[in-house]
């Protein structure tokens, strides 16, 4: 097996992006459980697909794991409630991304109780593929920077007529290798390594379930270079069984369209592609849980870990119930507000500042990382100088510099000829750029509007 695994792999170095450091600080800090929030906000769309419709209403009572809202859309995943207590509103609220979104608000009674305790089922690798699926689907785990649930990067590629039914995609490539990655996004994330060294033996299990359900032949697993497990080879830190290659983390090379690259050399088409398109799947660390949870107990999605960093305050690791507003987030690290020049929700690099503390966490939430007043930097319209920073910087060898002018000045058409939608929005060009130009706002705005056009006509 090993011999298979060496033959796909065909690592190239990563040479562009912004080598950030390693996440020192807060990969040393164990995972930790928050208490429970007096009240949670869940937004009824926490995924790339439809919103979800409501199945509450103000005034019912919900247990744990009861479903609050889905929809027919494949691209959406079925939300559940992640404490039980009363509803007290269905009505729209502020997520992360700045937009009001139908939430449903529900007062914590304290009282956990479950809709159905997960069981763990001691015989759930003998499950057929399509209850597999049927489990992931209906847990509503949602990979957080896609968005995208995870059971629709899950389908197998030869699929009888009832996959069709039960996931409702046309065409799923096969998997040649699978990947399960245990490396963050950003320097000021650590779910994944934490999990590495808490969860080990789950993710081995994980591994096994979701090889089997894609039919992927071999597997193999990416770690930080350089860091070890409980002090094993960082090489080899799954057992003889299991191939790992160590990758330096430079950012970004850790999102999944990047790292098929720095693994296989092989080129992802994007941005209609996926992995998949070049018979790679990558699942982090967190996700290959969630679905194992899904198949051995029926556990659905009702919380996620997030890192949460800040000035002055211990970075921390803390495992949240989803709906959890960012102000008992803030409270129990004890972070000073007073002192917060902003709160952003992901990393400092690719993360969404917001404008209020009611904020909650949802399944696409990673982080919340909070800025000093004194660490802001604020962005200028200062003309570009033609430096060339940002183009040597640019992982997906895009021309920052030439797209954002287009998209200052309104030729949003040009800027779509010259591959704005191939930008990831990793932000390494506007880390760089000596002109303070907001790179990646112009490149949002940019995007909005051929959208809007795009659909205009
Ligand atoms: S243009 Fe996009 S992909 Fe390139 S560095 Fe800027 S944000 Fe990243
Ligand atoms: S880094 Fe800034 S100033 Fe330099 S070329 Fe790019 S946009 Fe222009």
């Amino acid at each position: 097996m090993a011999a298979k695994v060496e033959q796909l792999i065909k690592p190239k170095k990563f040479r562009r992006g912004l080598d950030l450091g390693t996440p020192g600080a807060v990969a040393a800090q164990p995972i930790e459980d928050i208490p429970l929030p007096p009240r949670v906000y869940v937004p009824l769309k926490q995924h790339r697909g439809a919103l979800c419709e409501s199945k509450v209403s103000p005034g019912d009572q919900v247990k744990i794991g009861q479903l609050l809202g889905e929809s027919a859309d494949p691209e959406a995943a079925p939300i559940h409630a992640p404490v039980s207590g009363k509803v007290v509103s269905v009505a729209d609220h502020p997520d992360p991304y700045g937009r009001m979104i139908l939430t449903v608000t529900i007062e914590n009674d304290g009282a956990e109780e479950w809709l159905a305790p997960p069981a763990e089922d001691p015989q759930f690798q003998q499950k057929k593929l399509s209850a597999m699926m049927r489990a992931v689907r209906l847990s509503g785990w949602v990979v957080p920077r896609s968005g995208r649930p995870v059971y629709t990067m899950l389908a197998p590629p030869e699929r009888p007529t009832a996959y069709i039914f039960l996931v409702g995609i046309p065409k799923i490539k096969p998997v040649r290798l699978l990947v399960i990655s245990t490396l963050d996004l950003e320097p000021t994330m650590a779910c994944n390594q934490r999990l590495l060294i808490e969860a080990l033996e789950d993710i081995k299990s994980g591994a096994e379930v979701i090889k089997k359900m894609v039919g992927a032949k071999e597997s193999l697993t990416v770690i930080d270079q350089g860091r070890s497990l409980n002090g094993s080879s960082p090489t080899s830190p799954l057992g003889a069984d299991y191939q790992s290659v160590s990758l330096k983390n430079r950012y970004p090379v850790a999102w999944p369209e990047l790292l098929t690259t720095a693994l296989t050399g092989l080129e992802v088409p994007w941005p209609d592609g996926e992995p998949r398109d070049v018979g790679v799947l990558i699942l982090e660390a967190d996700t290959v849980l969630g679905v194992l949870e899904a198949i051995r107990s029926g556990r659905p999605q009702i919380d996620r870990i997030i890192s949460v960093t800040g000035p002055e305050m211990t970075p921390r690791n803390l495992r949240v119930r989803l709906g959890t507003p960012l102000r008992d987030i803030i409270d129990y690290v004890g972070g000073d507000l007073d002192n917060v020049g902003k709160i952003v929700v992901g990393g400092l690099m690719s993360g969404y500042a917001q404008y209020t503390d009611l904020v909650p966490v949802t399944k696409e939430t990673l982080a919340v990382s909070l800025m000093a007043k004194n660490e802001l930097v604020a962005f200028s319209e200062h003309i570009c100088i033609k430096c060339g920073r940002c183009v040597g910087v640019c992982p997906m060898r895009l021309l920052p510099n030439v797209i954002t002018n287009f998209c200052e000045f309104g030729h949003f058409a040009d800027a779509a000829d010259a591959e704005l939608f191939k930008c990831i929005e990793c932000g390494c060009c506007a880390y760089v750029c000596p002109a303070k130009r907001p790179l990646v706002h112009y490149i949002k705005h940019g995007k909005a509007e051929v959208t809007a056009m795009r659909t205009a006509t």
